[in-house]
């Protein structure tokens, strides 16, 4: 239990926060810190008369290192968990190495402007190196594992749902149900419908880059690159229907590779409609999901960020948005050596995520794992020094705080596979 400073106030951040002070013995305190306090100031409002959890608010800009030193050091929390922006990734560890507190985010860092020269000469090289081309990876955050093991601090990454649940998945398939996984699909399905022709579920940025990229999985020891959408399979998603899903780049694939002994293949598909990919194709076409300023009237503007002003707010889409996602694990190895399948999932409704906490589905399966993620680590259930994903740790708290605090999860053990 303890003193907890969340940074970032959008949608993510939103249900960790109300998540929070639903478990208020372990969240004492809390302080909600972004770059807008208005939006701070609005869920404390709504929040404080409901829970026990004392809440304080703070502006704060999270790529300036000094401010976050100097927040940390007036509210002295126990823990940071970062659900801001994957581009304030490092400057939040660096302040957290400062100020000896422990860290837990729920995405790899990747820079804000992939053009910076200094940042692209490393870009590069990793490329060739690593053999995948996406502009973020763990390399960058796994460099601070000698910092944080020195200093006797916890830096946990990417407890989300995809990465997060899927990797503590994997963990406890490995624990409970196999001697070695060979083959690892990760499925993710939102059958959910906001009735706009397009909008994207959360910050739109992340999702239009992470979906324009090329696709690539892990098998045999390497990564094998796609292009974008090159792989489609169709799937029968058990309380959502029958989907198309394209073969993505995601970044667990990268720490489960490296902590599930022996994997031969690790693949990770996401449903689009195709709607959706006709909008985002345009959209490329026309150079809108560039993240290279041009000059507009006089002024820098940004395509991307500019598309993000015209699009809906993720936020916004909660009180439209009918259905469920579907999100889990297929995972194919040995028990007693005999081969088996199981598929592990969670089935979320995106009305009831809104009757609850006032958001659609996919920040309630992000937040809720953030939340809980914080929570081992300020209850010190999951307590190493050092930067960890969160398939190291013992799955069975966080599966148990899963089917506590709203994500209650299946095990399928025989379900449809995935050519
Ligand atoms: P939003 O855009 O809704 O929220 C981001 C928040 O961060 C906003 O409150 C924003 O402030 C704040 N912020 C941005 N820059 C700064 C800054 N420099 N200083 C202080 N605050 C800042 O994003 P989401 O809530 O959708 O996503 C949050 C995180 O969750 C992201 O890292 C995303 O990648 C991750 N995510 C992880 C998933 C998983 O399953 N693992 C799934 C979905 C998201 P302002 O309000 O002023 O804009």
């Amino acid at each position: 239990m303890g003193r907890l400073l969340i940074i970032g106030c959008g949608g993510v951040a939103g249900v960790a926060i109300h998540k929070c002070c639903q478990n208020s013995r372990t969240f004492t305190e809390i302080c909600i810190a972004s770059r807008t306090k208005s939006k701070c100031d609005a869920l404390k409002e709504k929040l404080q008369g409901t829970t026990d959890t004392v809440i304080t608010t703070a502006q704060v800009d999270a790529d300036n290192v000094d401010e976050l030193i100097a927040l940390i050091r007036s509210y002295q929390p126990d823990a940071v968990l970062n659900v801001a922006l994957p581009y304030q990734d490092l400057t939040i560890m660096d302040a957290c190495l400062a100020c000896r507190v422990d860290y837990i985010d729920t995405a790899n860092y990747e820079p804000e402007n992939t053009d910076d020269p200094e940042w692209r000469a490393i870009y590069e090289k990793r490329c060739k190196e690593a053999g995948f081309t996406a502009y973020f990876d763990y390399s960058w955050q796994w460099a601070y594992q000698d910092k944080f093991r020195e200093a006797g601090l916890t830096a946990l990454l990417g407890s989300g749902f995809d990465p997060g649940v899927t990797s503590v998945f994997s963990a406890y398939a490995l624990k409970h149900y196999f001697d070695e996984i060979e083959y690892i699909d990760i499925l993710d399905c939102n059958g959910g419908d906001h009735g706009y022709p397009f909008a994207t579920n959360f910050n739109p940025e992340i999702n239009l880059r992470e979906v324009s990229a090329n696709g690539s999985y892990w098998e045999d020891g390497h990564w094998v690159e796609t292009e974008p959408m090159e792989i489609k399979r169709e799937y029968n998603f058990p309380r959502v229907g029958q989907k198309d899903m394209y073969l993505l780049h995601h970044e667990e694939i990268e720490s489960l590779a490296k902590n599930i002994p022996g994997v031969k293949r690790i693949r990770f598909f996401m449903t689009f409609g195709q709607s959706y990919l006709t909008h985002m194709k345009c959209l490329e076409n026309v150079g809108m999901l560039s993240t290279s300023p041009i000059l507009f009237e006089g002024k820098e503007i940004v395509p991307i960020q500019f598309l993000k002003a015209l699009l809906p707010d993720p936020a916004s889409l909660g009180p439209r948005t009918v259905g469920k996602t579907n999100i889990g694990c297929i995972f194919t190895g040995k028990k007693d050596g005999k081969e088996k399948t199981i598929y592990i999932y969670n089935v979320c409704d995106h009305q009831e995520c809104y009757k609850e906490v006032g958001s659609q589905a996919i920040s309630y399966t992000t937040g809720v794992p953030a939340m809980i993620g914080a929570a081992l680590v300020l209850d010190k259930v999951w307590d190493r020094e050092g930067v960890f994903n969160v398939e190291e740790f013992d799955p069975d708290p966080f599966m148990d705080m899963l089917n506590q605090y709203g994500l209650p999860w299946v095990v399928d053990e025989n379900p449809q596979i995935v050519e």
